[in-house]
């Protein structure tokens, strides 16, 4: 018992270092679109390595660290620790390293900026192509990344359809028009790289569930919009990110199986 809680210490480490590096890209790519020194968010003083890496206040405003940061640190810590004690089948604790990095950066920077960055893409698809070749053959990874693009392809152009429609109502009703997608082009790439790291036809149920989980979360967003009486008259036009609910799905069905037979029959 003794032994095995000291092992524990190799998965708590590696999920900060994993975190830090989240973090880092997270601060950096979004604006840079390279591997800048990381600055403060609000005078743009550039931060001491130490001091970046833990986590304190900008030295010269006070600046304190976003939420975000501590967040990410403790949740790779808590993702690692339970990916050590429950290695799931189909990965090795080698290739979860960079997966939870990945899945955990593009998760961090859709959200906060509603932005799918190409060099993530890049990194994700030859990360992709390597966890599928492994464990379903190079065929159903590449029918995986191949659907999952289509797919999202067809919800993108109805996307664009609707927009354009409800762009042409606006105008003749007099009303200002808004550029608001409801899905970005940036999903269509990430559905081709989760597409495969899932295979065919896993590659369905990771959209299916994404899109459900957003339904879902939407829908209890609108709930409390309504309950606190701030619901406005464009509430259910508000961009849902789509992204965010794909990474989320991924990680579920590669990392906790189990977890998604039970709610899946069949
Ligand atoms: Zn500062």
């Amino acid at each position: 018992m003794e032994r095995m809680n000291a092992l524990l210490l190799i998965p708590l480490f590696i999920g900060l270092a994993v975190g830090m590096a989240v973090n880092y890209l997270a601060d950096v790519l979004p604006d840079s679109r390279r591997f800048s020194h990381p600055t403060c968010s609000k005078c743009g003083t550039p931060y001491k390595l130490t001091d970046y890496l833990l986590l304190k206040a900008c030295n010269h405003c006070g600046q304190r660290r976003s939420m975000r940061a501590w967040v990410v640190l403790i949740l790779m810590a808590a993702v690692h620790i339970y990916v050590w004690l429950n290695p799931p089948s189909k990965l090795n604790y080698l290739i979860a390293i960079p997966l939870t990095g990945y899945l955990a950066t593009v998760f961090v920077i859709d959200l906060e900026h509603r932005l799918i960055l190409h060099p993530t893409s890049i990194f994700g698809a030859v990360l992709g192509l390597g966890v599928g070749w492994r464990n379903y053959g190079l065929g159903t990874t590449l029918l995986g990344g191949l659907g999952g693009f289509l797919i999202m392809l067809v919800f993108y152009l109805f996307g664009v359809l609707f927009s354009r429609v409800r762009a042409r109502r606006l105008q003749k009703a007099g009303k200002p028009t808004d550029e608001e997608e409801a899905l970005g082009a940036g999903d269509v790439i990430l559905a081709a790289i989760i597409g495969l790291m899932l295979g065919w036809p896993l590659i369905w149920l990771g959209l299916l569930t994404g899109i459900l989980l957003g339904g879902a979360i939407s829908l209890l967003l609108l709930l409390w919009l309504l309950v606190t009486r701030r619901y406005k008259e464009n509430a259910l036009m508000v961009f849902v990110p789509y992204g965010p609910y794909f990474i989320l799905s991924t990680f579920l069905i590669l990392y906790m199986p189990d977890f998604m037979a039970r709610l899946v029959p069949g």
